[in-house]
């Protein structure tokens, strides 16, 4: 399926929740959540209540958008969190938030995931000393994400740096802010995820 090009506020009002998909807009009352918190379309304020499969549907959409992810390779996702040891949904969600974009985004270099990805693709990143341009690489406990050289003077990476004061960097990560770098200091657990997803949901779904 191709990627949504559309309007990404529409994705959060279909999901009821704000799903930071537009950087700092997202924290002011421009922000279309904290102006029309319904779901679009003709018929938006007059859905009614979820089915089972609806809510499970639901779910994964809702973190399929957060994470920018397509079908194809979120199912990907779900197999191999499947087959590992432990709680298949903490998994999945781990999987996710080791992604490179993600740890652009969580270590600050980023606004939103959307630019995070954006940033990779242009190879404006090193992981361990050497340059990935993959945003779907995966990052490990100890692996370190650098900005290169050149591309510190980006504005966007420089805004980003701005913003993390207030935003703040996970437990699981370390930032050195002023040399453009971080560090994936442990695997995050569940409850260093902080979105309110019920990831069980995802599980149900797939699981049928
Ligand atoms: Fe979602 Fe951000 Fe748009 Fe608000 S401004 S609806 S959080 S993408």
């Amino acid at each position: 399926m191709a990627r949504y090009r559309g309007p990404v506020c529409r994705l959060c009002r279909r999901e009821r929740m704000k799903l930071h998909l537009k950087g700092d807009r997202c924290f002011t009352d421009k922000c279309a959540i904290e102006r029309r918190n319904y779901p679009p379309g003709q018929h938006g304020q007059g859905r009614g209540k979820l089915s089972e499969y609806g809510k499970q549907l639901r779910e994964k959409q809702k973190v399929r958008r957060i994470y920018g992810i397509q079908e194809k390779q979120f199912r990907m996702y779900f197999q191999t969190a499947d087959r590992r040891k432990g709680v298949t949904g903490e998994q999945l969600l781990q999987q996710l938030e080791l992604r490179l974009d993600n740890m652009v985004y969580r270590m600050g270099f980023a606004n939103s995931r959307t630019e995070a990805r954006h940033l990779v693709r242009h190879g404006h990143f090193l992981v361990n000393g050497k340059r990935v341009d993959i945003p779907s690489y995966v990052t490990k406990a100890g692996d370190t994400v650098a900005v290169r050289e050149k591309s510190r003077q980006i504005p966007a990476v420089i805004a980003a740096q701005e913003n993390l004061a207030s935003r703040g960097a996970p437990r699981w990560i370390e930032v050195d802010a002023k040399s453009f770098q971080g560090m994936v200091k442990e695997l995050p657990r569940r409850e260093d995820i902080t979105m309110p997803i019920e990831e069980h949901l995802i599980v149900e779904l797939y699981s049928k």
